[in-house]
This record gives C-alpha cells, structure tokens and sequence, in this order.
C-alpha cells in the first residue's frame, strides 16, 4: 500500500498510521492543509472493506475539510481520522482512549470531532487524554451535535438558492423534496414547514418517513423514487454520489440544495446538472454550519454568534453562483476557486 502513489493523495502535509495493540486501535490521520490553520476534520470509525478503502476515505475527506472550512471562513485547516474496525469489533472506551492519545501525538496540528460511528460522548472520552476535540457533550464543555446548525446553513442556503433561481423570497409556494430524514434532514424538515414549504420526502427507514407524514402533512415517496419527485427543490439529506449519470435525467427540481457530502459522483455531473438548468448549491458550502459551530467552540461557545455565522452561508452561496454565472463555469467550480483563493492568499 503506498500513499504518494495513492489516487487520492493531494500533497497532504501528513499522514500518520496509529495502532494500539492493548485495545486493537487501527486508524489513520490525515493533515490536508494548515495554511488556514490546524486541520479540523471528525473522526470516523467504520467497518472498512480493506485498508486500501480506509486510506483513500481518510486522504479524501482531509482535503474536503480543506475547501470547506476555507469557504466558511473559519481559521481552521482539513483533517480527517479514520478509525478501522474489524468486522464486529466494538469501539470500546479503551480504544476510544487509544485515539485520544494518537490524536495528542500530534501536538494540534489535528483537531477531531464526532462523524459516522462516534458521538459527542467518545469525544467526551478523548477529552480526559487530549485537548485537541471539539463537539464533545454539553455537559463536558463542547457544543455538542452540530446537526441543528448543518440544518440551519441548509435552511438559509436552500433559500438563497430558490431567491436565485426562481426569483422568490418566500417558500410558502416551493415544494421540497427531502432525500434522507436523519438528524440534518428532520431539523431541515422542521424548518421548511414552519415556512410553509410542501414537503415530499424519502427515507429507507420507514418510520422516520411515517413521522415525516403525521409531523409537517408530507408527501412520501419510495426511497427510489425521490429523483423523480414534482419539485421545486430536490434536498439530499442522505448518502453521497447520489448526482449522477442516472439520477441526474430524472430530476424535475430546478434547484439541488441539500446537506449530504459529496453529492456529486464526478465532477462533470456539476457540468450535467448545469446543462439541464439545474442550480446545485455546492455540498460542502452549504453544509459549512457544523464546522461554523467548532470553530465557534474552539474561541468560546456562544449559540447567539454561531446563528449569526451559519447564516453567512447564504450570501456566500449567492457570491458563488453570481460567479459562476459570469465566469460561466459550474457551481462547485466557483466554490472550489473561492477556497482555493483564500488558501491562496493564506500562503502568501
Ligand atoms: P443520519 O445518519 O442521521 O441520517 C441519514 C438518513 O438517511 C437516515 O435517516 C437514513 O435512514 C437515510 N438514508 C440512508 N440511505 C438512504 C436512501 N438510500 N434513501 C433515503 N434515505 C436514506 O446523518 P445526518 O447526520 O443527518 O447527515 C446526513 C448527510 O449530511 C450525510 O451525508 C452527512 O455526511 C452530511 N452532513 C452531516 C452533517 C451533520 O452535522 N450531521 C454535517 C455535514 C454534512
């Protein structure tokens, strides 16, 4: 397994393997960038197939968190860490422990959260071996789930988004259609309501969509379905790559504005949502308000001010499809040459 030669590998600044044979710790670090400031990214811990599938997660992610906290404007750099777990094998305190200290080893340089497979407790836990975590529980002094301010940045996003396209300043015309009723996609949910927006949404668990049903009147679809819902706004709020060759012709929403990382399969799908007239608001800049919510934490926690910031998302979508509109080029394209000149203007 090589790194340097890995598909992947962007000139991270450092990759660090960390094993712990006590509590079976196998994880990997990644430090993207730190030109903005110390690579911030979550933690992942998740049954990968091989090491090769870890490494190419981990090397991926690290470099996203370098673009997105760039285009949130928070002093922060990428990082990413995976935590390898062996089919079965619990993520005990002790290995939660392990992490901690792997993380400590690296003097700040990377800065952990919560994400797929840890909580704000296993941050709590690493707490009592390094300081280097945000997004621990209330109780122990972080700021705990970010979902609310991810849903919130959504909210306000997919509003600029429909200002743009549609030209209107209220939803209570729009119809929205929600992919995924998670913790993001039932706070975003919560929102669209209570601003009179139509709802048609999707989940694979059944019971989260009879709560979508009976809680704000919505219309329920298929899992597979949902490509194909009558809407104003299609909002992916579940897995990635669902932009693609496939989904993309069937899309009757004029607007793609959603929380889910990394929504399109490759980027040409950005040129193919552009071609249909369809307005994507870039993932990682919409779904910025968790990462405005650590960033918050790390200077000293305050709800009012991490309101205030997640908004900022919305005018800084609007800045990135102006443009990209006069530079005629895709919306992530504008996104991505906003991150890279403020990592540009970092350097120098
Ligand atoms: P979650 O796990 O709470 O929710 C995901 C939901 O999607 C679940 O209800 C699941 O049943 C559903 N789902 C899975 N497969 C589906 C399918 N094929 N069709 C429809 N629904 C399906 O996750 P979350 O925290 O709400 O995050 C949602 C997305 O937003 C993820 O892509 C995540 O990476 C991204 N995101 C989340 C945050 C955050 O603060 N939580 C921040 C940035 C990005």
């Amino acid at each position: 397994m090589t790194v340097f030669q890995a598909i992947d590998f962007s000139d991270h600044e450092q990759v660090v393997y960390a094993s712990d044979a006590a509590s079976g710790l196998r994880a990997i670090i990644a430090v993207h960038d730190t030109r903005l400031g110390p690579g911030m990214g979550g933690c992942r811990a998740y049954e990968y197939p091989d090491e090769a599938s870890a490494l190419r997660d981990v090397l991926r992610l690290s470099k996203g968190m370098t673009y997105k906290s760039a285009v949130a404007g928070v002093r922060f750099g990428g990082g990413k860490a995976v935590i390898l777990l062996e089919p079965g094998q619990p993520k005990t305190e002790a290995l939660v422990l392990a992490m901690g200290r792997a993380i400590e080893r690296l003097g700040g340089r990377y800065i952990t959260g919560e994400d797929i497979g840890t909580t704000p407790q296993d941050m709590s836990i690493m707490l009592r071996v390094t300081k280097h975590v945000l997004g621990a529980s209330p109780g122990d002094g972080g700021s705990g789930d970010p979902s609310p301010s991810t849903a919130l940045g959504c909210f306000e996003g997919l509003k600029a988004s429909v200002r743009y396209r549609l030209g209107s300043e209220s939803l209570e015309s729009a119809t929205v259609a929600v992919q995924g009723l998670g913790k993001v996609g039932w706070y975003l949910c919560e929102r669209l309501h209570a601003a009179g927006a139509r709802l048609v949404v999707a989940d694979v668990n059944s019971e989260s969509v009879m709560g979508a049903v009976e809680t704000f009147g919505a219309q329920a679809l298929d899992a597979e379905e949902i490509y194909d819902a009558n809407a104003d706004v299609f909002a992916p709020c579940a897995m990635g790559a669902i932009l693609n060759g496939q989904t993309i012709p069937r899309l009757r929403a004029t607007v793609v504005a959603g929380a889910a990382n990394n929504q399109l399969d490759r980027p040409e799908h950005g040129t193919a949502l552009q071609q249909r007239g369809i307005l994507y608001a870039p993932d990682y800049v919409i779904n910025g308000g968790g990462v405005i919510q650590l960033e918050v934490e790390y200077d000293g926690y305050d709800a009012t001010e991490v309101e205030r910031r997640v908004c900022g998302i919305a005018p800084t979508l609007s800045q990135i499809f102006a443009s990209a509109d006069a530079d005629g080029i895709t919306t992530h394209e504008a996104a991505d040459r906003l991150a890279e000149a403020r990592l540009g203007a970092a350097s120098r």
